[in-house]
């Protein structure tokens, strides 16, 4: 007997949709790239993917912005590269504090099924943006929305209330014997 043919494609009812909380946490590499490889997958499939990267600059054109824009995923910095040698850290303050806003904005609108937060636990290790509010915002997002987060030292309360956690552990890293960053691989 010959198979039946479907008449229209499975679409899978709202409800029935799972949104996933995940963090790639450690003081390995690889976890900002995991969450673009994901954010590709997606893409792929059909999925509205939408990036905010705390700290880094609005301006910076790394190899996956490049590529990110390519394939019209939206990316943006939400910091002035902010390092522990940035003169204002009130600024890199208040720009982490409102790229938040727009964060969770766009979290809870629905409106797009994978957030990525690259590098969103510093600000909250330094009290930039208050853990409570932030874990509480996931916790009540849609239910179809799925959301990463990246960044050392997650904090436990975003660990219990994330679905998939992993943490990269540096065995070695190419900095440590004197390499520098590489562009392609490192930004
Ligand atoms: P990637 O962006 O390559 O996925 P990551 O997100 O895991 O790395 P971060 O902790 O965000 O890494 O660090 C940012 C930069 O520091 C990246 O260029 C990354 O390659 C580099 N880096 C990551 N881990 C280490 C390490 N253990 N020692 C030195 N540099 C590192
Ligand atoms: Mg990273």
């Amino acid at each position: 007997m010959e198979e039946p043919k479907r008449v229209k494609p499975y679409v899978k009812p709202e409800g029935e949709r799972w949104g996933l909380l995940l963090v790639y946490t450690g003081d390995g590499k690889g976890k900002s790239t995991a969450a673009f490889g994901l954010a590709l997958r997606a893409h792929g499939r059909g999925l509205n993917v939408r990036i905010f990267q705390f700290l880094k600059h609005q301006g910076a054109r790394f190899g996956e912005h490049r590529a990110l824009a390519r394939l019209g995923i939206p990316i943006e910095g939400l910091g002035d590269g902010f390092t522990w040698k940035s003169r204002d850290l009130k600024a890199s303050k208040a720009l982490a504090q409102e790229g938040w806003e727009r964060a969770k904005k766009a979290i809870l609108s629905g409106e797009w099924d994978l957030v990525v937060l690259d590098e969103a636990t510093y600000p909250l290790r330094y009290g930039w943006v208050s853990l409570e509010e932030f874990v509480d915002v996931l916790k009540h997002r849609p239910s179809h929305v799925h959301v990463v987060v990246t960044g050392r030292l997650a904090p436990g309360a975003l660990l219990d209330v994330a679905d998939t956690v992993t943490e990269m552990r540096k065995v070695k890293h190419a900095f440590d014997q004197g390499v520098p960053a590489q562009r392609g691989i490192e930004h």
